[in-house]
C-alpha cells in the first residue's frame, strides 16, 4: 500500500538542508510519494523510514512462482476485490491430485499431462500435478513425484506433512529442486522444518492452519527463516466456509493491507461425487484460490474449469480480438468458398474449428469489429454493408478466387440486398449456429 507525502515527511529527517537536490523535506517527500525520487538521495534518512517505504512499495499479495522453465506459473500480486475494478493479473493455477496409494497412480500422471486444451487460440488446462502422501512409503512417493517431473507436461506439487518425506524426495528425485515444486506444507506443528527445507532448495511453500488467526501467527516466523514465496490454505469444513476464508484472506491482503496473510491461496475440492469437486473447485477459481486442486483428472471436469478461468482472467477492459485480415483454412483454391465473420475471437475460433471440420477449404475474411461478435458488432454498427464490403476489397480476395461469392453469418441475413449492392459480391446467407457449418460447408460443394 502506497504512504502519502505526509506520511513519509513524517518520517524525513526535517532539516531543509536540500543535500537531496529538493530545497525542502517536503518537497522531498512529494517525489518519493509521485515515485520521481528513491531515498537513497537523503543521507541521513533513518533506518525506520527506509524499513517503511520498503515495505510500502511491497504489493499486497506476494508474487509466487511454481515451476520454472515453460511450465512456470505465477500466482499472487492482484490488486482488486473483483474484476470490473481493473482486471485480475495473475490467473490461477489448477492442479489434479493423485494419491501415491492408488494403484493406476502413473496412469492417472499419463492422463493429466493430456489435459490441455485449445481455445480462443490460448492452451488451457492443468498446468500442476499433486502427488499426495497416504501410503507412507517414501520410495512410491519419490517414484510418482519423478514420473510427473519427467512427464515435463505440468509442475509438481509435493502433498505431505512430513518434512524428512520431503527431504527424501528432493534427495531421490533428480532435477526436483530445478523443477521448483510447490511443497505443501507447512503447519503448527512442522513449519520450522519445512521452512528450512523450502529456504534450502528455494521452493515455495505451501502453509495451512486452523483458521486466519494461526495461519497469521505461522506466516512471520516462517519468512524470518528466509521463506517469502508462501501460499496459504484456509482449510475450511466445506465450499462455503473455505470460500469465506479465501475471500477473508484476500480482503485482509487488499483493503488492510495485513502482511501475514498478504501471500496467494490454495484450495482443495475434493470428495466422491466428481460433480460436486467440480463446483466446488469452480467457486475457488472464482473466490480467491490462487491454486485449485481438484481430485479428479476427467476432461468434463477440467475443460469448464480452464474456460472458467480464461473468461475470469481475461481483461475485461480489452475484448479478445483476432488480427482482421484474411486467414485460409486447409489448402484453399481459387474456387474455394469464401465466408465472412468478426475478429471476437470466440467467433473467429468457432467457425474456423467448425469449417474444418467440414474437410472444406475456405478462404475467411475476418472484419474488424474491435472485438465484438455477429450480432453486437450489427447492433453498434461496426459491421454493416459499407464495412464488410471495404473488408473484402481491402484483403485482396479479386486476385485469389475466380467467383464473388461471399458467404455471410445467417444472424445478419438482413443486410445481404445492401453488401451486394456495395460490394458487387453475391451473398449467400450462413447458417446462425455455427455448429451448423460443416453441413452447410459440404452441401455447398456437393
Ligand atoms: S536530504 Fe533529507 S534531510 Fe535534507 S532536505 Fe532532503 S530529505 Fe530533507
Amino acid at each position: 500500500m502506497s504512504m502519502t507525502a505526509m506520511e513519509i515527511y513524517a518520517l524525513l529527517p526535517q532539516t531543509n538542508c536540500g543535500e537531496c537536490g529538493t530545497p525542502t523535506c517536503l518537497a522531498f517527500a512529494m517525489q518519493l510519494a509521485n515515485k520521481q525520487a528513491t531515498l537513497d538521495s537523503c543521507p541521513d534518512a533513518s533506518d525506520e523510514a527506509r524499513a517503511a517505504l520498503a515495505a510500502a512499495a511491497e504489493p499486497p499479495i506476494t508474487l509466487v512462482e511454481i515451476g520454472s522453465g515453460d511450465e512456470q506459473i505465477e500466482i499472487g500480486n492482484e490488486t482488486v476485490m473483483f474484476r470490473h475494478e481493473e482486471t485480475f493479473h495473475h490467473q490461477c493455477g489448477l492442479c489434479v491430485c493423485i494419491a501415491d496409494d492408488a494403484e493406476d497412480a502413473e496412469e492417472r500422471i499419463e492422463k493429466a499431462g493430456e489435459l490441455w486444451f485449445e481455445r480462443i487460440g490460448d492452451m488451457i488446462g492443468a498446468e500442476l500435478v499433486a502427488i499426495e502422501d497416504r501410503s507412507g512409503d517414501p520410495d512410491r512417493f519419490a517414484e510418482l513425484v519423478s514420473a510427473v517431473v519427467q512427464n515435463d507436461k505440468q509442475s509438481p506439487v509435493l502433498i505431505t506433512s512430513d518434512p524428512d518425506l520431503v527431504r527424501s524426495t528432493f534427495e531421490a528425485v533428480e532435477g526436483l529442486a530445478e523443477a521448483r515444486p510447490l511443497v505443501h506444507g507447512a503447519d503448527a506443528e512442522n513449519w520450522s522444518d519445512m521452512a528450512d527445507i523450502a529456504a534450502e532448495y528455494d521452493v515455495p511453500l505451501g502453509v495451512s492452519a486452523d483458521g486466519l488467526e494461526a495461519l497469521a501467527e505461522l506466516t512471520p516466523q516462517i519468512k524470518d527463516k528466509g521463506v517469502d514465496q508462501m501460499v496459504l490454505d484456509p482449510g475450511g469444513d466445506d465450499q462455503l466456509q473455505t470460500m469465506e476464508q479465501l475471500t477473508q484472506i484476500r480482503r485482509q491482503a487488499l483493503d488492510n493491507n495485513f502482511r501475514p496473510l498478504g501471500y496467494p491461496t490454495i484450495a482443495f475440492a475434493r470428495g466422491d461425487d466428481p460433480r460436486k469437486v467440480a463446483v466446488d473447485a469452480s467457486t475457488y477459481v472464482s473466490k480467491y484460490a490462487g491454486v485449485v486442486v481438484i481430485e479428479g483428472e476427467e476432461p468434463w471436469q477440467l475443460l469448464p474449469l480452464a474456460t472458467l478461468r480464461q473468461n475470469l482472467y481475461t481483461d475485461p477492459r480489452v475484448p479478445p480480438a483476432v488480427e482482421a485480415k484474411l486467414y485460409e483454412v486447409g489448402e484453399p483454391t481459387e474456387d474455394s468458398p469464401v465466408v465472412l465473420t468478426t475478429n471476437f475471437a470466440l467467433t473467429y475460433f468457432t467457425v474456423v474449428n467448425e469449417i474444418e471440420a467440414s474437410r472444406v477449404p475456405a478462404w475467411v475474411v475476418v472484419v474488424d469489429t474491435e472485438g465484438q461478435s455477429v450480432l453486437t458488432a450489427y447492433s453498434s454498427e461496426n459491421l454493416n454493408a459499407e464495412v464488410a464490403a471495404e473488408a473484402i476489397k481491402e484483403v485482396g480476395l479479386e486476385e485469389k478466387v475466380n467467383h464473388r461469392d461471399v458467404i455471410i453469418p445467417g444472424y445478419i441475413a438482413v443486410m445481404s440486398g445492401a453488401l451486394e449492392e456495395e460490394s458487387g459480391w453475391n451473398v449467400t446467407v450462413g447458417p446462425r449456429e455455427a455448429t451448423a457449418i460443416p453441413t452447410f460447408m459440404r452441401r455447398l460443394v456437393s
